[in-house]
């Protein structure tokens, strides 16, 4: 467990100089009398560099940077606890100016970095495997929020972020402008320079969503949270979509691949008895077959107290098999950080926050 480090200019009445839009920066500038350029300087500071207080800007003059730090503040994240796995990866629960925790998870591989990010503190959705929705939702967050879990990790591994998902705690498309904005961000040039093809964001299957989403001029990925192509298990693990059938579903992202031409992937955590039958299996390819499609068969971890187990190495070879004789490309996710509390919202429970 790692030592918290304090937080920049927090517990004041200060606004967060990062909440501010373009071009509510450029008005506060001009206010001070500041040519616009200024603006460039400081988005510079804040989003590529990750600056932590206004005497890191150097290019800034002194008496600017002091204006600053008398109206502003610098947000940021505190981290309240890290765990390193033995295969590299770290999770941290991380912490708002307003008390608020998150998690988000790094995971190297080679001269790669993938982050996994929280989109909202807690989550509304209430599936029937994961910690985050037995606890419900906290708040959702803000796109710099998002985007700062980015930061901490790629600051605390000192290396360029290759690859971000949005598939840690909370239901992205129930938060949908802030996490565009926040991939944004992280996609700019003027800010992570991630591709927008290495930014997946994961979807229950809001359907309003979906196909709003189709219309974003960027090639983000997207992924569809699937875990069973039978409605009626589909309801019982996943209550907050029951309102969007799987049938509905299947004519959305037929039209989103028309729209877009972009392969979706639909996550499946294989559960042991629950999931994983003969007649679950069928329906998954009859729900993939003749799609543009991947499926990602995820081994689940193993949650203290759960009702639920993951299946065989066997059985989720044999799910790659058959989709692939339907034509379908999967693969088995590597589970990370099976020795820490990786899977979303375990770290947070742990810690009774
Ligand atoms: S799996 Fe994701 S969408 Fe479902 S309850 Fe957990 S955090 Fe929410």
């Amino acid at each position: 467990m790692q030592e918290a480090r304090n937080l920049p200019n927090s517990g004041t009445d200060l606004t967060n100089l990062r909440s501010l839009t373009h071009g509510q920066l450029l008005a506060t500038l001009s206010e001070l009398g500041q040519p616009a350029f200024r603006a460039k300087q400081i988005e510079s500071w804040i989003w590529e560099k990750g600056a932590t207080s206004f005497d890191q800007m150097t290019n800034l003059p002194k008496n600017l940077r002091a204006q600053l730090a008398e109206q502003y503040t610098l947000g940021g994240v505190k981290q309240v606890a890290k765990q390193v796995s033995e295969d590299g990866s770290r999770k941290y629960l991380l912490q708002y100016e307003d008390g608020t925790t998150v998690e988000c998870v790094g995971m190297p591989s080679g001269n790669k970095l993938a982050v996994c990010v929280s989109s909202q503190a807690g989550c509304a959705m209430g599936c029937a495997f994961c910690a985050t929705g037995a606890a419900g939702l906290t708040r959702s967050l803000t796109s710099s929020e998002i985007y700062d879990q980015v930061m901490h990790v790629r600051n605390d591994f000192g290396e360029r972020v290759t690859s971000v998902v949005l598939m840690g705690q909370g239901e992205p498309f129930n938060n949908y402008d802030a996490s565009l904005e926040a991939m944004r961000k992280i996609n700019s040039a003027d800010g992570l320079g991630v591709g927008a093809r290495h930014i997946t964001v994961s979807t229950c299957g809001i359907i309003p969503a979906i196909k709003r989403f189709a219309n974003e001029p960027e090639q983000y990925t997207l992924a569809i949270s699937l875990h069973s192509a039978v409605q009626r298990t589909r309801n019982a693990l996943m209550p907050g979509v029951r309102k969007f059938s799987l049938m509905h579903l299947y004519e959305v992202m037929g039209e989103y691949v028309d729209k877009t031409g972009r392969r979706p992937t639909y996550e499946y955590a294989l559960i042991r008895g629950v999931n994983d039958t003969e007649d679950e299996l069928g329906a998954l390819c009859d729900f993939c077959r003749d799609n543009l499609a991947h499926v990602n068969i995820i081994k689940l971890n193993e949650v203290k107290g759960s009702r639920f187990q993951p299946s065989s190495d066997a059985r989720a070879g044999e799910f790659v098999r058959r989709l692939a004789n339907v034509g379908v490309e999967a693969t088995i996710r590597q589970s990370r950080g099976q020795d820490i509390d990786a899977a979303c919202g375990q770290l947070k429970q742990r810690l009774g926050r």
